[in-house]
């Protein structure tokens, strides 16, 4: 995206092709946007449950007709795997579908109490806005989206400037879909005018931020000047830690998917290898294979399993973390145009090396040996972070109280599961706030009312 000429300029990442341009919006049409959500907000709550969940059915089967166009968009913006793009237009359609079995389900309690009734009610907060990154575009719109709309909020999302073409497509779903005009908006334009107004608006009652750690705090300070809700989704540095006595083939064959997957523009990264040193040597030796066979090429093949990272600013970010550390070997990537950046493991790394402790958001991974379960834990845990997380072992034991001692809010053993829309997903530390996904999402979404109804006189 260029801004210079006044409009955006949509770039292929694989090619550096311009694919679309587009006028940002400003101050006046996000202001425009958020009074029609607002004016929307009173018929929307007043939608029956079981049409509101219809509503949100028709959406989601909308989206699943859209599967492939969506997909060539997303493959052509954000320079996806087609194979990646699939799953991520599917993950959109099956979130809409699980909440869409929300409204109906959304009830409060009845409370025992003297001398009349008590009652919770969940209410709507009004306008949610959602802050997306360039990195997951679909996925992360829908995941605010899904819950906040099947709790009767109308919505206005802020695409990334780099990535707006899915978000504006979705839009168009949902109208044809039926969801009313003005229950979800989307505004394209620059986070500073556009995404900064969702924070500062009165009538926007909630933020769902998903982004870098810095704007977070930033929008975190800015949503208390008015006691705004604020959900943040923020950086990475996940640890994916290696034990001797584990299935060593299986965790060195899947490690380079578990960092380099989206070009390793994934806040889940495992961007730290722990090893035990009794079997570093042996583990190296097998993620250099499986690193080297790692297929680097066009997103539309679909035999690709890795394409370019986003935009030449990003690879500069990326080669920056790599000038000045030790590359212990690398996989391949095209040459030519587009910004793309071989997968890359760094080792052997200093424990207070930047590239260690920093997420550099690019296919880059770094190693480090260690001596024992106490060393794993501390050095896993030994970072701002703590978004996600895998650890391999045979052992149940110390599976579960690793598991236990982890400071990460998602963790896989034996595995590097992604996100799971039907549970719940989120930071600890200084790598979010609050939880998305799952069978409480609608929570983040409501407000919780309480009203005593006197049965004397
Ligand atoms: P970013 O913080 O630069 O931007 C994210 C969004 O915020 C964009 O839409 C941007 O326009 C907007 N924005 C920027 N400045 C703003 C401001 N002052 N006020 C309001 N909005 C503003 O992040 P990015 O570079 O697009 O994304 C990469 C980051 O996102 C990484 O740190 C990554 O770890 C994180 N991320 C986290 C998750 C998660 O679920 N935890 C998921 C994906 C990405």
């Amino acid at each position: 995206m260029s801004a210079t000429s006044g409009e955006l300029r949509i770039v292929n990442p694989a090619n550096e092709q311009t694919i679309a341009t587009m006028p940002p919006a400003g101050l006046e049409e996000a202001d425009e946007a958020i009074a029609r959500a607002a004016a929307a907000g009173p018929a929307w709550r007043a939608v029956s449950p079981g049409d509101r969940a219809r509503l949100l059915r028709r959406f989601a089967e909308a989206v699943d007709g859209a599967i492939e166009e969506l997909a060539a968009l997303e493959v052509a913006n954000a320079g996806h795997t087609i194979a990646n793009a699939r799953w991520e237009a599917g993950n959109v359609r099956d979130v809409l579908a699980y909440y869409a079995g929300a409204p109906e389900r959304h009830s409060g309690r009845q409370i025992p109490v003297t001398g009349g009734v008590d009652l919770t009610f969940y209410e709507p907060l009004g306008v949610v806005g959602i802050i997306v990154p360039w990195n997951f575009p679909m996925p992360i719109a829908s995941w605010g989206l899904g819950p906040a709309l099947a709790a009767g909020n109308t919505v206005v999302l802020k695409p990334a400037e780099l990535t707006p073409l899915t978000a504006v497509r979705l839009a168009e779903l949902a109208l044809e879909a039926g969801i009313p005009e003005g229950v979800f908006e989307v505004v394209v334009g620059p986070g500073s005018v556009v995404g900064w107004r969702l924070v500062t608006h009165p009538a926007v009652r909630k933020v769902c931020f998903t982004g870098s750690t810095s704007v977070g705090k930033a929008i975190m300070a800015g949503c208390a000047e008015q006691v705004k809700r604020v959900t943040l989704e923020l950086g990475g540095k996940s640890a994916n830690v290696v034990f001797a006595d584990a299935d060593l083939e299986r965790a060195a064959a899947t490690a380079p998917y578990a960092a380099f997957d989206n070009a390793g523009q994934d806040c889940c990264a495992r961007s730290r290898i722990l090893v035990e040193e009794s079997v570093y040597e042996r583990f190296m030796e097998l993620l250099e294979s499986a690193v080297k066979n790692v297929v680097v090429g066009a997103p539309t093949d679909p035999s690709s399993e890795m394409g370019p990272l986003i935009s030449a600013d990003q690879r500069d970010v990326v080669a920056g973390y790599v000038d000045g550390s030790t590359v212990a070997f690398r996989g391949n990537a095209p040459e030519g145009p587009g910004f793309w950046y071989p997968p890359t493991v760094l080792a052997p790394v200093g424990r207070d090396e930047t590239a260690w402790r920093e997420e550099i958001f690019g296919p880059v991974v770094a190693v480090v040996p260690f001596e024992d379960e106490a060393d794993a834990i501390q050095l896993a845990n030994d970072t701002e972070y703590g978004l996600s997380g895998s650890l391999w072992t045979r052992d149940i034991g110390r599976a579960l109280r690793v598991s236990r001692a982890l400071e990460t809010g998602a963790l896989s053993v034996n595995s590097h599961s992604s996100v799971r829309y039907w549970t719940p997903f989120g930071g600890f530390k200084q790598s979010g706030l609050g939880r998305e996904l799952g069978p409480d999402a609608l929570h983040g979404f409501s407000e919780l009312k309480n009203v005593f109804i006197s049965t004397e006189g």
